[in-house]
């Protein structure tokens, strides 16, 4: 059973100077217990891809196509139903620095307000819980009583961790979950994850501009460039064996897991990815990409069987499917 499948993604933002393409048809599946990597650098849409999955996109969003979360469609919800799927069902890590926590309520008030919410917890039990997911988490009981200022990065994220888990969703997206943390911490959250994903059987769509990262962490792998996918396929094949010229320069760019010296100075990768309010013709990566042939610049080539349960968007793929079944 799948858990997620997306039908032809597509985001675009409609703001007064015109029409921003952030997710292009974006097809995808995510089978209950396993783990989705979502790659890409800063502005391929890997954000924009995990919002639309619960309807937290602005308004001047457009969304075309299809999610289904558990077999049931996102985009034809009533609000009440949304919401009850929001948390109860799938809910989301966001990089720390970006959504963080209430600076004036503490942690133990904001880690219950889902299961009051919710009603999957009576306000006399609801501290029981809360110690309970902070234990799950790796911070004493005690900290529940805390303001988030006196965390330091690693423990706010273990705390929007144990919010994501606390009404046992069946689904956690995590987007960037520990970009902002320093390497050792990031480490030990990353480790954490892993090991509540597997303990609780959740399913996992995690996002991250580092290959290194997901290909440590998830089942699967897919690699956005402009919104578009280019490469999908098992993690150890398209990190170690990538068959897109993009993912190969992601590969090859973050080599080891949340190396900081790579994340400065990405190696391999030269330019900048496109802005989608104009974007090249063709193959959106042509530009940048080494082995790139004539036809690129003109002929946007769709993903294309490249192994067993592997696609890639690549013209050269193509060629080598074609002269392989000859
Ligand atoms: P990523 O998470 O991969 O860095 P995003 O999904 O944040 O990428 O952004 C994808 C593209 O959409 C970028 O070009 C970004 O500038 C644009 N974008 C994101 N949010 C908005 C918005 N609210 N309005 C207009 N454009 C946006
Ligand atoms: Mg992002």
């Amino acid at each position: 059973m799948n858990i997620l499948e997306l039908d032809g993604l597509s985001v675009t933002y409609k703001i007064a100077a015109g029409d921003v393409p952030a997710v292009r048809g974006v097809s995808l599946t995510l089978a209950a217990g396993q783990a989705l990597g979502v790659a890409g650098e800063s502005g391929s849409g890997k954000s924009t891809l995990a919002m639309a999955l619960l309807r937290l996109l602005p308004r001047d969003a457009r969304v075309d196509g299809r999610i289904l979360l558990g077999g049931e469609d996102v985009l034809a919800m009533k609000w009440g139903r949304l919401r009850a799927v929001r948390w109860a069902e799938a809910s989301i890590v966001f990089q720390g620095a970006q959504h963080g926590l209430n600076p004036v309520r503490r942690i133990g008030e904001q880690i219950a307000e889902p299961l009051l919410v919710h009603n999957l917890a009576k306000p006399a039990q609801a501290s029981a819980r809360v110690a309970e997911l902070l234990g799950q988490v790796g911070l004493p009981a005690w900290r529940a009583r805390s303001y988030p200022h006196e965390l330091s990065g690693g423990q706010r994220q273990r705390v929007m961790i144990a919010m994501a888990l606390a009404c046992e969703p069946q689904l956690i997206i995590a987007d960037e979950p520990t970009t902002a943390l320093d390497v050792m911490v990031q480490a030990q959250v990353l480790t954490l994850i892993k090991q509540l994903i597997a303990e609780h059987g959740i399913s996992l769509l995690m996002i991250s501009h580092d290959l290194s990262v997901l290909a440590d962490m998830c089942d699967r792998l897919a690699v956005m460039y402009a919104g578009r996918l280019v490469e999908v396929g098992p993690s150890h094949e398209v990190f170690h064996d990538a068959k897109h010229p993009y993912s190969r320069a992601l590969a090859a760019a973050f080599p080891t897991v949340g190396d900081p010296v790579s994340r400065l100075a990405p190696k391999g990768l030269g330019g900048d990815p496109p802005d989608p309010m104009d974007l090249p013709g063709g193959c959106s990566f042509h530009p940048r990409c080494p082995v790139a042939i004539d036809g690129c610049s003109t002929t946007e080539v769709s993903l294309w069987p490249a192994g067993e349960g592997h696609t890639a968007a690549c013209v050269h793929v193509r060629v080598s499917v074609k002269e392989a079944t000859q």
